[in-house]
């Protein structure tokens, strides 16, 4: 199996309810590297751009005032079939659905205010990953 890096991010119903260290002890527990780390506002145009993918879904407009409604942190994880197993941490997008020790079974409210994302696949890690780092800001 490949190492990889997929994009996770501690989404504002986490964040508001300082859960950061919690969340990112299950990351660790996993075997997961978090190799480059920041904590943001993100602005409309960028929580838009974000989940563009997801534009003519009616939750649209709600996930993007969600997603600007308190600070994120955004992080890249690193680590063997990183972008899997960081979808095997998280759990079901409703927690409703999500199996037991996940983090969304553990921490999440609902569907929508779900605490962390996930890159789905290696290209949209790729490009997620580009959305909020540079190379410079990559240490491994
Ligand atoms: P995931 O985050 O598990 O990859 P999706 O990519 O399908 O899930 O959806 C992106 C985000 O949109 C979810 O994490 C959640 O915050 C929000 N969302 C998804 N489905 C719904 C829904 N039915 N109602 C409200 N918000 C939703
Ligand atoms: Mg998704």
């Amino acid at each position: 199996m490949a190492v990889e890096r997929t994009l996770s991010i501690i989404k504002p119903d986490a964040t508001d309810r300082n859960l950061t260290g919690k969340i990112n002890s299950y990351i660790e527990e996993a075997g997961l590297r978090i190799i480059a780390q920041k904590r943001i506002q993100l602005t409309r145009g960028q929580a838009e751009a974000f989940y563009g993918v997801h534009k003519e879904r009616s939750f649209f407009g709600e996930l993007v005032d969600f997603m600007i409604s308190g600070p994120v942190v955004p992080q890249i994880l690193e680590g063997e079939n990183a972008i899997a197993k960081y979808r095997e941490v998280m759990g079901a997008t409703n927690p409703a659905n999500a199996d037991d020790g996940t983090i969304r079974k553990d921490f999440a409210i609902d569907v929508q205010s779900n605490s962390v994302h996930g890159s789905d696949a290696p290209e949209t890690a790729a490009v997620e990953i580009a959305f909020f780092f540079s190379e410079t800001e990559i240490t491994g």
